[in-house]
C-alpha cells in the first residue's frame, strides 16, 4: 500500500537573477521516511530547502505538503503548517541562552510536552545541559549545531528540513548528530536531509536524490545507490 507522500516537489525551478539554480526537479518524501538530497557544492540542495522553507521564491512548479499547496503559503504559515528548517550556518540566536533558544523553537506549540521535549533534548545532548544559560554565541560549532537539531525537536515539525548537519564537525560529533537524526525519525519526524558527507546520509536514508548542476540525475532506495558505481565513484570514492 503506498500512501500520499507527505510532501511531493514536481517540476521545481529556482534561479538566482537570471541563473538557473534548480532545473526542473521533482521528487517526493513519504511520511515516517528520511529522503536524502546529495550532490557537489553548487548542485541546488540548499537552494531547494530555502525554497521549501518559503526563504526564496519560485519560478516554476508545484510543491504540496500534506495536501496542501505550499508554495502559496508564506513562510511563517509553512513553519505553522509543520515544516521546520534547520539551515546550514545554524540559524539559532546568539543573544539567547540555549533555553532561550530550545523554548522560543516551541512557541507555536500549544500541547503539555514541551517540558518533556526539554529534557529530551538535553538527555539527547548532555552538553547542551550543562551550557543552558550560556548564550549561543559562546558556543562551540558543534554545540551550536546540537543547538539547531534541538530546536529541531522542540518545533515538534511534521517534516524536518536539515542543510549540512555535518559541516565543519569533528568525526565523533557528526556521528552523534546523525544518531540524534535516526532518533527523532524513530520518534516520528520526516526528515528531508541535505548532505556533502553521501556516506553517511546514505546509511541513515530510505531514500536518495543525487542532484548534478541543477537536476536530478540518480534516484532511488539509498540502498540501491550505494550499490551504484556512479555514485561510488562519484560520491563514496570508492
Ligand atoms: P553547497 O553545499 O555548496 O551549499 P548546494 O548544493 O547547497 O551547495 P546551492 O547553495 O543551492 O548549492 O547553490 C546552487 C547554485 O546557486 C550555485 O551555483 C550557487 O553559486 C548559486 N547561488 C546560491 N546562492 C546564491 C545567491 N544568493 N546568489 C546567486 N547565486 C547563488
Amino acid at each position: 500500500m503506498t500512501s500520499q507522500p507527505l510532501l511531493t516537489v514536481d517540476d521545481l525551478w529556482i534561479s538566482y537573477d537570471r541563473i538557473a539554480a534548480v532545473r526542473g526537479v521533482s521528487f517526493a518524501v513519504q511520511e515516517g521516511d528520511i529522503v536524502t538530497l546529495i550532490g557537489a557544492n553548487g548542485a541546488g540542495k540548499s537552494t531547494i530547502l530555502r525554497a521549501l522553507s518559503g526563504l526564496l521564491p519560485v519560478s516554476q512548479g508545484t510543491v504540496l505538503f500534506a495536501g496542501q499547496d505550499l508554495l502559496s503559503l508564506p513562510a511563517h504559515r509553512r513553519t505553522q503548517a509543520g515544516i521546520a528548517h534547520v539551515p546550514e550556518g545554524r540559524g539559532i540566536f546568539g543573544n539567547l541562552t540555549v533555553l532561550e533558544n530550545l523554548r522560543l523553537a516551541a512557541y507555536a506549540r500549544r500541547d503539555a510536552q514541551i517540558e518533556a521535549d526539554l529534557e529530551e533534548v538535553f538527555r539527547l545532548f548532555p552538553r547542551l545541559a550543562e551550557r543552558r544559560r550560556q548564550w549561543g554565541n559562546t558556543l562551540s560549532g558543534g554545540e551550536q549545531q546540537m543547538l539547531a537539531v534541538g530546536r529541531a525537536l522542540m518545533s515538534r515539525a511534521r517534516l524536518l528540513l536539515l542543510d549540512e548537519p555535518s559541516m565543519g564537525l569533528a568525526p565523533m560529533l557528526v556521528r552523534e548528530i546523525f544518531r540524534v537524526i535516526r532518533r527523532l525519525n524513530k520518534a516520528g519526524a520526516t526528515i528531508l536531509l541535505v548532505e556533502q558527507n553521501a556516506r553517511l546520509a546514505l546509511e541513515i536514508a530510505h531514500q536518495a536524490y543525487i542532484l548534478e548542476t541543477g537536476r536530478i540525475v540518480l534516484a532511488g532506495p539509498s540502498r540501491t545507490l550505494q550499490d551504484h558505481p556512479q555514485v561510488r565513484e562519484a560520491y563514496l570514492g570508492v
